[in-house]
């Protein structure tokens, strides 16, 4: 991610850029005039985000508050962070503006309203629903076979059924299943086997034990 400090400065002057630390600290400006105290440290890796930390201690370090266990914000998942940061790799003021301040936004409304604007579950359902919605289709087995098949290396073909199993894979719902594919592939194949044994299998087991799921068709 490209670090262009004049815009940061320019848009987000609250935030002093630390080199030595690599990290931005101070305030961000969000709506209805108010500002969150942020310390922002720059990604060791590539394809990741900035670690993000709310200094003031004003969103709750709790599990359904979007905080990860170190007290880093939780902008989304792993994978869509990727496929994010691959489709058009952001400068780092893009990303604040994109991505940190919504996520502010959204505590806020939170404050008032006491409920997100838009739910999305936070750990490994979070995970799962992330991949619901990159794929465009709720079926889990599916994804999963769909997830084991890309580990293994594996490429769909665009005569072949499409993933969802409706129809031919190139003309499936006007061409969204290509495009949904398209960004799947982005994900990296660490996250990909992280998610499988860390989310799916996990949540498989959890069902068959409970007798709602039938697994007999993934390989
Ligand atoms: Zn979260
Ligand atoms: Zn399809």
């Amino acid at each position: 991610m490209q670090i262009d400090t004049d815009q940061i400065k320019f848009k987000f002057p609250g935030l002093i850029y630390i080199p030595e630390k690599k990290r931005f600290t101070g305030y961000i400006n969000v709506e209805g005039n108010d500002r969150y105290y942020i310390d922002l440290h720059l990604p060791e890796k590539i394809y990741h985000f900035p670690k993000v930390f709310e200094t003031d201690e004003r969103i709750p370090r709790k599990f359904d508050r979007h905080v990860n266990n170190d007290n880093s914000l939780c902008f989304t998942t792993q994978a869509k962070a990727q496929i994010y940061l691959k489709s058009k790799p952001p400068k780092l003021s893009s990303f604040i503006g994109e991505v940190v301040v919504p996520y502010l936004n959204h505590n806020s409304y939170y404050e008032i309203h006491k409920e997100y604007k838009e739910e999305f579950s936070h750990g490994i359902m979070g995970i799962i629903e992330g991949y619901f919605d990159i794929l465009k289709i709720k079926d889990l087995k599916r994804i999963t076979q769909l997830l084991i098949d890309r580990v293994n290396g594996k490429k769909l073909r665009l005569f072949y059924t499409c993933y969802c199993g409706e129809n031919n894979f190139k003309k499936c719902n006007g061409g969204a299943h290509v495009r949904a594919y398209r960004d799947f592939r982005l994900i990296e194949k660490e996250t990909l086997i992280f998610d499988l044994n860390n989310c799916f299998f996990p949540l498989i087991n959890e069902l068959k034990k409970k007798k709602t799921f039938q697994m007999d068709s993934i390989q």
